[in-house]
């Protein structure tokens, strides 16, 4: 039956190589002639300077995207809050197609918003200002730049900051909020989203306006594999242990 898969949150990184084995056994197991795309929704890579700079890694996942392109499948990419950086020139590498960070696709006849969720976790100020300003026109312009020892300077400060600041905020504080989550249903006029970023994967049913409305969360990867599988007829959050 034909299918299509969202993932997201996998942070990829040069010192998890398990995190990218699960990764690459997750294609070689998922991608077969009955998908119809592959959706990466998301803080793909733990961190991302610029097109610019690329590890044995960043190679080797470009190549397996792009054999998946080149056999006609589709890639899709929404940034996350680690990744947003990633460019067209990596896009280009890897056959990926950069998505709108809010962007409503037809999932078998149904219409559903997918985004990586961070712009709902309404209640982190701080966290909103910074976004603002990084997601703006001019803030990665002047990021890009800049010499890529800085940039890497720039990124270690801030994940230094983020984790030290998030060890002083509320569990709700880093979730998204019902208020936002209404407010995007009612923006975009759908019954189904699909998000990451909380690394709570769940699937919620909200009212809206006496309607019910499907929010499926991704789950994250670091001690285990998490995608949600669309058919025709479901969606299915599944987990894989790390082998
Ligand atoms: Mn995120």
């Amino acid at each position: 039956m034909n299918k299509t898969l969202f993932i997201s949150d996998l942070h990829l990184t040069e010192s998890r190589p398990d995190i990218s084995k699960a990764f690459f056994d997750f294609l070689d197991n998922q991608v077969n002639e009955e998908l119809d795309a592959l959706y990466i929704l998301g803080d793909f890579f733990e961190v991302w300077v610029g097109d610019d700079y690329q590890t044995a890694l960043t190679l080797k996942i470009a190549e397996k995207l792009k054999t998946i392109t080149n056999s006609g499948i589709p890639v899709y990419f929404i940034h996350g809050n680690r990744d947003f950086l990633v460019g067209k020139k990596y896009a280009d590498l890897s056959g990926i197609s950069l998505l709108n960070e809010r962007t409503v696709i037809d999932l078998y006849g149904r219409k559903a918003l997918i985004l990586h969720g961070d712009e709902m976790c309404t209640q982190d100020l701080e966290y909103q200002k910074f976004r603002q300003k990084s997601r703006g026109w001019w803030w990665p312009k002047l990021m890009l730049a800049m010499p890529l020892f800085y940039r890497q300077s720039v990124a270690k400060k801030a994940r230094e900051r983020s984790k030290a600041s998030q060890m002083d905020k509320a569990p709700e504080v880093l979730d998204v909020t019902n208020e936002a989550v209404i407010d995007t249903f009612k923006q975009y006029k759908t019954t189904l989203m699909i998000h990451g970023h909380t690394h709570r994967p769940n699937v919620h049913i909200h009212d809206i306006d006496g309607k019910p409305a499907k929010r499926i969360v991704l789950g994250d990867w670091y001690t285990q594999g998490s995608y949600l599988i669309v058919t025709q007829e479901s969606q299915e959050l599944i987990f894989t242990d790390f082998k």
